[in-house]
């Protein structure tokens, strides 16, 4: 077996547990798919007993919290473009039932993966304990007459909201059949697989099998089949592809003198335009011919308090979009500073741009001191004095920003023309500090 998908027989579950039986199933049922090495296999799990199963699989395993297995093979799903891959999902009626929404959203969209619930009518790792699919008259822990009513239906649930694939089995015998026929579904399957735990399900309820367990209990065999529908991955694909065709890409209109990389922060107050300003920074670099990151931080409330933006130009591809050392800040109220005052003193070199009206950290950097809140006001400062870095820094032209501006929906309430000549006076002013 140590060739197959399980790397060993000896599997963690107590003598007699129906995960065993299933896992033996399934690694004959895996065997059978064509093509698929352990390598293509990608198994979801989370707790409860049958999570503990990841460490005995040859393939690629993902454990996860209780109940959000099916939302982590979601975006691994989503995030493949193989094929050849399979995403096998291994989980409890515990867990199904604390994930219930994952699993609809799932079935729903009919993501492409295969979905097996052990579904031994209760949480069989912390003593026994009823789940959503515990059946009625079934006894656990804590209802020692029986279960009143009735569980719920979670075939029927997938089915009637899209799944491709839903299958309820009894678990009492080699069930390799049924667990390929699911494996080969292209979009969402699921098998509910009714299983006892021997040490609860079967001490609670000594003497009662499987069939009479699961007859007149809602929990008898159904297949059921939407037939047709295309997994999600392929509808996104699609549609993705006729957007982006429609997505005007920004034309190269300016030249630059960047070599290599520069890595600002814009530091000040929400309502001051820190965010529009970095976003006009950014659309300006890309018409120069740049590559850029943006990345803004405020708080929850978002109309107060600070505003911080990060923007990073680069004349290379840029795959990491943090900020490891600053070239220039641009800060421009108390609370911007305030908030960015650790990362400004730890400047050994660069520049700061900051409002005459702040106290200076105490940095390294050259401190460029101006007023920028006065000329246009306290809801352009930010603009102003973003204006006045491209200036002084010279590696974009000042025109790209102007151009990105007045072709915004901030340029109809910034005159260019004052903020051109704004930024003249504050380079005649001179006196860097
Ligand atoms: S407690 Fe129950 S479900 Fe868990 S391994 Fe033991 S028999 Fe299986």
């Amino acid at each position: 077996m140590s060739q197959g998908f399980l790397s060993t027989e000896n599997l963690p579950f107590c003598a007699g547990c129906g995960h065993g039986l299933i896992a033996r199933s399934i690694e004959k049922a895996l065997q059978r798919l064509e093509h698929l090495t352990p390598l293509d296999l990608v198994v979801v799990t989370d707790i409860g007993c049958i999570g503990i199963i990841d460490k005995q699989f040859n393939a690629h395993t993902v454990h996860g919290l209780h109940g959000r297995s099916v939302a982590l093979a979601t975006g691994i799903s989503m995030g493949l473009s193989n094929p050849r891959k399979k995403i096998l999902v291994l989980l409890g009626d515990g867990g199904a039932t604390i994930g219930l929404h994952h699993i609809i959203e799932a079935a729903h969209r009919n993501i492409d993966m295969t979905v097996i619930v052990h579904n031994n009518m209760l949480y069989g790792m912390t003593g026994g304990q009823p789940s959503g699919l515990t059946p009625c008259g079934f006894k656990t822990s804590t209802m020692p007459e029986g279960r009143p009513d009735s569980g719920m239906d979670l075939v029927k649930m997938v089915h009637g909201i899209g799944a491709a694939y839903a299958r309820r089995i009894i678990a009492a015998g080699d069930v390799t059949d049924a667990l390929e026929e699911a494996l080969r579904v292209r979009g969402f399957s699921l098998i509910e697989a009714v299983e006892l735990c021997p040490s609860y399900g079967v001490k609670f309820n000594p003497g009662r099998k499987l069939p009479e367990i699961t007859e007149g209990a809602g929990l008898a065999p159904v297949l059921l089949r939407n037939e047709s529908v295309e997994p999600f991955h392929t509808t996104v694909r699609d549609n993705t592809e006729s957007l982006l065709n429609d997505v005007p890409v920004p034309a190269v209109e300016f030249g630059h003198k960047l070599s290599g990389k520069v890595s600002i922060i814009l530091a000040g107050s929400a309502g001051e335009g820190v965010q529009s300003t970095a976003e006009l920074l950014a659309q300006a670099a890309i018409s120069c011919g740049l590559h850029v990151t943006k990345k803004g931080s405020y708080p929850v409330t978002v109309g107060v308090g600070f505003s911080l933006a990060e923007v990073i130009f680069s004349t290379e591809e840029i795959h990491y979009t943090g900020i490891t050392g600053i070239d220039a800040a641009l800060v421009t109220s108390v609370e911007g500073r305030d908030k960015a005052l650790a990362r400004l003193e730890k400047m050994k070199s660069g520049t700061i741009y900051i409002d005459s009206a702040l106290y200076a950290p105490g940095s390294g950097a050259e401190m460029v001191i101006r007023d920028y809140r006065a000329p246009l006001g306290a809801r352009s400062a930010s603009l102003l004095c973003a204006a006045h870095f491209v200036k002084r820094s010279g590696f974009m032209p000042l025109e790209a920003l102007l151009r990105a501006l007045s072709s915004s929906r901030a340029g109809k309430a910034v005159d260019t023309d004052k903020l051109e000549q704004a930024v003249c006076e504050l380079e005649r002013e001179g006196g860097a500090k």
